[in-house]
């Protein structure tokens, strides 16, 4: 009883790194470490541990490698916080399974093995306790783990201790409100001393999104002092060394290369360091700067924020740079990361390009750097825009489509026309605000005006749109999208209007366009929310689309030209993702976005390529692009017609266009 009155009673603060030798006692599955924590095995986290006390620090980002005792770590500041100072912790998981791992082997093990800990948090499973094996409660807080599939659902949970365990695998796409990393610092926001604890292995460069918070603060490293000469370098996977035979029987994988006797070799001075000596560097250089008062025990600002200097503590602190080549744990040594680089590079050389992936991004820490080649710049993309006024069509258009975006509070939408060759000429790029879920706000009255208007062209007078496509993914607006595509297909005849969805898990064996699913009408119990609207859905191969957009705007396929006087994020919008591999999917190739950056751009761009393929444009011979001109050309005599090319109509209809047409007003 004195015990669990004891435990209610906030502690003294504490720094961890003081804290956790008494506290914590690491169990034995952790053979090479078990019994009381031992900041001697860890000396590169000492740092890492102020920035974890420190209330000026709302978020705290570490890139690292993959086996560095990050995981302990994290799980002994929860037991901290449970005992010195509750709160309510969110843990972000990638997946609902991976926190279960983290609650059962790592957190719920050290809590049995250290009594401070044990008498504060309950470990039971049982449910009368309020404690399942995604939550344990404490007095004065709980800790909580969710899959970033899930974050969602748990909207109404506030937090003041957040965590982020591989950010990198993390969903990026939960609802419209963007990332589960967003969703989390949303429970933060409004909670004092918040922290929010990033913590990862980065994936591939310009996409990893631990390297982007990384990037928002200090970007810290640590500097290693060698032993004979004096001087100070992060440790470098470029100076580690080992000796190959001369001859004899090659290892398999190995070849002739012997990693057992690799060492690390002193950039300045030559000296080797063999693990024991690199070891002992680097508790030295730790120890040396926190004895010289350095809280941060060595680890360098390599990046100031406005009006702070180097020595002071920032609202974010992140560190870097932390590979395999820093582990300090006995029995760790630089021959397991020469034999995994040797692995590598002979997976590598039988075509497995993932195996070095993993190597950069697990042992060192580092994010893969992807050939440059392969990213379009967009200030080059701007400079080649062409001058011509907007939502007018270029002599050589022939066939304008429409692909639409739709996001909760606004549309995003692309205006196309396409020409002989599948050359095509951007008409419109921009964004139309409005409460898309309701049907009946002026936001679709707006896009009608916009979409439905007869354009300017070059030679012919006029032309109108063939096609639109329109995207229906999410639940929250699919409703009033069908509604759009309904009574506009039927309005508008001669234009086709259509309801899709992106498919982009095919790794590019879908085609961009494919006749939509036929409606089972025997089957009553099979008809879905489209059915219900009257209004079919088509699937679009999003993956095949963005990889011959992709060559288009590089200029190695027909030439997409873009418009000099269209809203100017579209350059940056339409480069906002690179195909790379991914962890996801294996190292498989996929289009992922970057953080931080808006890609409604590619999407439209994806729909408006989608609707010219729904009308055949990619199959057009010459014999159809000079009916389609003459058509165009008869059409401009009789100065109307909303006809699609490929439904030769003689005789014209009356005009039914707006009064006023529309410019790029679009709150007009
Ligand atoms: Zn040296």
């Amino acid at each position: 009883m004195e015990e669990v009155r004891q435990a209610w009673i906030p502690q003294p603060k504490i720094p961890l790194i003081e804290w956790l030798p008494d506290n914590i006692k690491l169990p034995s599955e952790d053979s090479d470490n078990a019994g009381y924590y031992r900041n001697d095995y860890v000396p590169y986290f000492w740092g890492v541990m102020h920035a974890l006390d420190n209330p000026v620090s709302w978020m705290v980002v570490m890139q690292k490698a993959a086996q560095i005792g990050w995981t302990v770590l994290l799980a002994t500041d929860i037991c901290k916080v449970a005992v010195t100072d509750p709160a309510r912790i969110l843990m972000l998981f990638p997946k609902d399974e991976k926190g279960r791992l983290f609650m059962d082997e790592k957190l719920v093990p050290i809590i049995e093995g250290s009594p401070a800990v044990n008498r504060v948090i309950d470990v039971t499973t049982s449910r009368k306790g309020g404690s399942r094996s995604t939550r344990k409660k404490f007095p004065g807080g709980e800790v909580r783990t969710i899959g970033s599939n899930s974050i969602s659902n748990v909207k109404s949970t506030t937090a003041r201790r957040g965590y982020v365990e591989e950010p990198d695998d993390t969903n990026k796409d939960v609802g419209d409100q963007g990332d589960s990393i967003r969703h989390l610092r949303e429970r933060l926001k409004r909670m004092r001393n918040k922290k929010l604890i990033i913590g990862g292995t980065p994936a591939v460069a310009d996409l990893s999104q631990v390297e982007h918070y990384t990037k928002l603060g200090t970007m810290r490293v640590l500097p290693v002092t060698c032993h004979d000469c004096g001087d100070s370098h992060v440790l470098d996977w470029e100076n580690v060394r080992w000796l190959k035979k001369e001859e004899g029987i090659p290892h398999p994988v190995f070849g002739l290369h012997q990693p057992d006797t690799a060492i690390y070799g002193c950039p300045e001075c030559g000296s080797e360091w063999d693990d024991y000596r690199r070891q002992a560097n680097i508790l030295q250089t730790c120890k040396t700067a926190r004895e010289n008062g350095d809280d941060f025990a060595g680890w360098v600002k390599t990046q100031c924020g406005e009006d702070f200097g180097p020595d002071e503590i920032e609202p974010i602190e992140t560190f870097m740079e932390l590979s395999e080549l820093y582990v300090c744990i006995p029995g760790t040594g630089l021959a397991d990361v020469v034999r995994d680089f040797l692995e590598a590079e002979h997976e590598a050389k039988s075509g497995d390009e993932s195996a070095r992936i993993v190597f950069q991004n697990n042992k060192l820490g580092r994010p893969y750097q992807y050939a440059a080649s392969r990213l379009l710049d967009h200030e080059k993309l701007q400079e080649a825009a062409e001058d011509y006024p907007e939502l007018s069509c270029p002599a050589g258009g022939l066939l304008v489509t429409v692909g639409i975006d739709v996001q909760h509070d606004r549309l995003a939408i692309t205006i196309r026309a396409f020409g002989r060759n599948e050359e095509s000429w951007q008409m419109f790029w921009g964004e139309i605000d409005g409460d898309t879920a309701d049907k009946r706000d002026s936001c679709w009255d707006a896009l009608d005006k916009l979409v439905f208007q007869p354009f300017k062209h070059e030679r012919f007078g006029e032309i109108r749109a063939a096609a639109v496509s329109i995207d229906s993914s999410d639940g929250g607006t699919s409703n009033a999208v069908y509604h759009w595509v309904r009574t506009r297909d039927k309005k508008h005849r001669g234009i086709l209007v259509m309801a899709i969805k992106g498919d982009s898990n095919d790794f590019g064996t879908k085609e961009i366009f494919t006749q939509p699913r036929q409606v089972d009408y025997n089957n009553p119990k099979r008809r879905t929310k489209a059915d219900r609207h009257g209004v079919r859905v088509y699937i679009v191969g999003t993956h095949k689309a963005k990889d011959l957009i992709a060559k288009r705007l590089l200029g190695t396929s027909a030439y997409m030209h873009s418009c000099k006087h269209v809203r100017q994020d579209y350059w940056e919008q339409v480069t906002a993702e690179v195909k790379a591999p991914s962890k996801k999917h294996k190292g498989r190739e996929t289009w992922q976005q970057r953080p931080g950056r808006p890609n409604e751009g590619t999407d439209t761009e994806v729909y408006a390529l989608h609707a010219a393929h729904a009308k055949g444009m990619h199959k057009y011979n010459e014999k159809k692009w000079s009916s389609i001109e003459l058509q165009l050309g008869q059409r401009t005599l009789f100065s109307e017609s909303d006809q699609s090319p490929d439904q030769p109509q003689p005789v014209p209809k009356k005009p039914h266009r707006p009064a006023q047409p529309v410019g790029s007003l679009l709150d007009s």
